[in-house]
């Protein structure tokens, strides 16, 4: 009969796969030899089944846990560089099939206070390998300004990094696959706010179901990170009215950051 995991250690192990899973790794092998069976002690559970390998990645963690540094945050630009290493040229998702010319990873300040989210790359952003640097790039630059901030203070991304074809919305599986890598991305940059540009975003992010007009004007706990939803650029050119509102979303997050907008320079 195959040995029985203990179910506490079970649970360690899927959280430790499921941490994994969130930074993009889904391939794992097994040594030979590291057999853990129900009933032996917590120590010697760890010690039989992890490998000398990642015991040497835990002393690495956990010497930098106790002298206060998270990997990821001592040089977030080049964690940031490693995770474009891993994306490669993805072939992960039919996206790369379908008329994509290249990954568009994300731009901006590796250590920003402040992310936006949107949903996908367009044709502009396919050409350039920068998100949001067609018409809705233009409007968001200005939404930026007028918070008092660059776009260079700033950090933006989308959920997926592929052009989907006619600028469909991306399908789920097409999410699922990519965003691990947008969750790496988060947390080597370590925003203080997150604002999701419309409703794929947010839905995507907050795996919710809810229209807009339940979304916008509330803070959400994304992996302890304040999350914020407004209209997406995009939808605000075809109904500039709405403009106003995606100021008052813009306001909250400012309050949050301590931002102030510019003065207006004198007439
Ligand atoms: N729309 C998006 O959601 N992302 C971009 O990068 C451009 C347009």
């Amino acid at each position: 009969m195959p040995p029985t995991l203990d179910p506490q250690f079970r649970k360690v192990i899927s959280d430790r796969i499921r941490y994994y899973n969130d930074l993009g790794i889904y391939d794992f092998y097994r040594r030979p030899g590291a057999v853990v069976t129900a009933g032996t002690s917590g120590e010697e559970r760890f010690g039989m089944a992890v490998t000398t390998e990642s015991k040497s990645f835990e002393m690495a963690e956990k010497k930098m846990a106790d002298e206060g540094v998270r990997p990821t945050q001592s040089d977030p630009a080049a964690a940031l560089r490693l995770i474009r290493e891993d994306i490669g040229d993805c072939t992960r998702c039919r996206l790369h099939k379908q008329g994509r010319k290249q990954i568009v990873f994300g731009v901006g300040n590796p250590r920003a206070d402040l992310m936006f989210i949107g949903e996908a790359p367009g044709a502009d952003e396919d050409m350039q390998g920068e998100p949001f640097v067609g018409r809705a790039g233009q409007l968001l630059n200005n939404m930026i300004k007028a918070m008092g901030l660059l776009r260079e203070d700033v950090y933006i991304a989308n959920i997926i990094k592929c052009r989907p074809p006619n600028n469909r919305t991306p399908e789920r599986d097409e999410c699922d696959t990519c965003s691990p890598f947008l969750m790496r991305q988060i947390e080597v940059i370590g925003p203080k706010v997150l604002v999701a540009l419309g409703a794929v975003a947010a839905k995507t992010l907050l795996a919710v179901n809810a229209p807009m007009s339940e979304l916008r004007g509330r803070w959400f706990d994304f992996r302890g990170r304040k999350l914020a939803v407004t209209y997406h650029p995009a939808f605000l050119l075809r109904d500039p009215r709405q403009k106003k509102e995606a100021w008052k979303d813009l306001q909250m997050v400012m309050k949050e950051l301590g931002l102030k907008p510019p003065e207006k320079p004198a007439e």
